[in-house]
């Protein structure tokens, strides 16, 4: 055994993953006293999903992230952790197709303007035909949108951007999924709101335009959010430890112990503590337990299934390429599925302002053909398709790095509450010190808001006695910002279910 770090009787907290999660309950737990030690798999980089990568100078995100909560305490958080560095951003993003650029969220005068007169017809007539000739007993997505806008509108708008996002076909989604999410359309309020002159917004239209139209951001991206908690730790005397990847779980009685991590080079070290956090994914927590888990919590964890994702930032010798933060690509000629343009979130993600650099985000499963390729096929295809798209000729492209993100979203299947439930009910009557945190670490569709409300819950318990239940809090799939006339959601963002009996492995 390596290093033995030393606990006395006091309370001494290990923190698995140095994410927003387990950042968030390292900084409040530091707060009350309580000393943390924040283990880490990667070897540089803090902020999980939530990091700002660099490269030469160009800084990008796993996926732009907004900054956005409901919550005033976390808003609050935010202002405290980096003051004047959380900028305010406008939001423009569009989607693309076939050549057009609609207004997202979407506005029916814009998006009646761009299908033009002959794509409009068709689409009224597939509509009207979908009312009076609808599916019987709609039961995929995709039977369901037809139903409630034709054919032709389910094309543009919906099947493209599901299908690339989930990577499961609508006809394979359930048709409960789409009608819990997506508003039905009246035809006559979007021809009277694309013909007739708009009524005077009310102040609760104000509001939530505000919400739509802004943002808060941090100057270099959001991984300075996390890389300035890290300071403040290392300040205070408790540096996250880089590089050591959680090994084993050790306990015993019905208490954990220890926590054993490894490096990339094999050095183990183990970190007694009195309190355990773990922020990293619910399956590895399980199956890293010594001695193991019973098998059905096994079995339960190893179902859990995520989808993954590759970011391809290129840079390119062009000032301007296009306004918006990001444009989602509903195009079926490509493969990509969304583009960041990060100088458009913050000035500062560039080192130069007569480049820019965007992020072409690839979402696939760990292991697939996307996966598996080479950097270089990725670069190559990410040129290839943001040519295609006529945003730049490819010899403006400069440089291009690709980021793989394995377990990017944790996916909802018709059984993973079960098996959430099953790891849950075990480790809260068999291991009452190892608390679950974070988005993955509950395997719940959480946003940074959400995932740093269970740390703060689970730190305020473990510091303070208290008992708030983190499992209570909001894991709404989609923000605000999403919501609006017509559809409560086209992005695909919210987390689907497959109809039942074809779950996926
Ligand atoms: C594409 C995309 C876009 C998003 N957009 C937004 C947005 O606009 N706004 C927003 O608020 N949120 C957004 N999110 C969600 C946000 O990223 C997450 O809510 C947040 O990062 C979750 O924090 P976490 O600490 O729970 O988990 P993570 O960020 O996953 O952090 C977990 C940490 O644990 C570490 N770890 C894992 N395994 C081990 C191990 N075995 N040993 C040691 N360490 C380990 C990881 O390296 C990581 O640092 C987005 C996410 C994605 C994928």
């Amino acid at each position: 055994m390596g290093t033995l770090t030393a606990v006395g009787e006091r309370q001494h907290v290990v923190i698995m993953g140095a994410g927003p999660a387990g950042l968030t309950a390292a900084y409040e737990l530091m707060k009350h006293g309580v000393p943390v030690t924040v283990v880490e798999k990667d070897p540089s980089y803090v902020g999980g999903l939530a990091r700002t990568v660099e490269h030469n100078g160009y800084r990008f995100d796993i996926g732009g992230h907004r900054f956005f909560s409901k919550n005033q305490e976390v808003e609050d958080l935010w202002t405290e952790i980096l003051g004047p560095e959380m900028l305010t951003r406008d939001r423009l993003s569009r989607i693309y197709y076939r050549g057009r650029f609609f207004a997202y969220p979407l506005k029916a005068a814009n998006a009646l303007w761009n299908l033009g007169l002959v794509e409009t017809v068709l689409c009224l007539a597939s509509y009207a035909r979908a009312r009076v000739f609808p599916i019987p007993h709609p039961r995929t997505f995709e039977d369901w949108v037809r139903n409630q806008f034709g054919w032709r509108l389910y094309r543009i708008f919906f099947k493209t951007y599901t299908e690339k996002v989930w990577g499961i076909s609508t006809t394979e989604l359930s048709a409960d999924w789409a009608a819990q999410r997506i508003k039905s359309l009246d035809m006559w309020e979007v021809l009277k709101s694309a013909l007739l002159p708009r009524r005077k917004p009310s102040r609760r239209d104000d509001i939530v335009t505000t919400l739509i139209d802004s943002f808060r951001y941090p100057r270099l991206g959001p991984g300075q959010m996390w890389e300035r908690v890290a300071a403040i730790c290392d300040e205070r005397g408790q540096p996250v430890v880089f590089g050591q990847s959680v090994d084993a779980i050790k306990h015993d009685r019905g208490r954990v112990l220890s926590v054993i991590t490894r490096t990339a080079a094999g050095k183990i070290a183990e970190h007694p503590g009195t309190d355990f956090i773990s922020s990293i994914p619910v399956r590895e927590v399980i199956a890293r337990l010594d001695p193991p888990a019973p098998e059905a919590v096994q079995k339960a964890a190893n179902s859990l299934s995520y989808r993954d994702f590759i970011s391809v930032a290129l840079m390119i010798d062009k000032a301007d390429v296009f306004p918006d933060n990001w444009i989602y690509i509903h195009d079926p000629t490509v493969r990509v599925g969304r583009i960041q343009n990060f100088k458009n979130w913050s000035p500062s993600m560039v080192p130069d302002p007569s480049k820019t650099c965007l992020g072409l985000e690839y979402f696939c499963f760990e292991g697939d053909g996307m996966w598996t390729s080479d950097d270089a096929a990725l670069v190559a295809l990410a040129t290839k398709e943001l040519a295609h798209l006529g945003v730049c000729s490819a010899d403006q492209v400069f440089d291009g790095v690709v980021v793989r993100q394995a377990k990017a979203y944790p996916v909802y299947d018709d059984a993973y509450q079960s098996h959430v439930e099953a790891v849950r009910e075990y480790l809260q009557s068999q291991l009452t010190n190892l608390h679950l945190a974070g988005r993955n670490g509950m395997h719940k569709y959480n946003n940074q808001d959400h995932s740093m409300m269970t740390a703060l819950l689970v730190a305020r318990n473990i510091a303070t006695g208290s008992s708030y239940d983190a499992w209570k809090v909001n894991a709404e799939a989609v923000y605000h910002e999403d919501v609006h006339v017509g559809e409560r959601d086209m992005t695909g963002r919210q987390v689907p279910q497959r109809l039942a009996g074809e779950v996926r492995s």
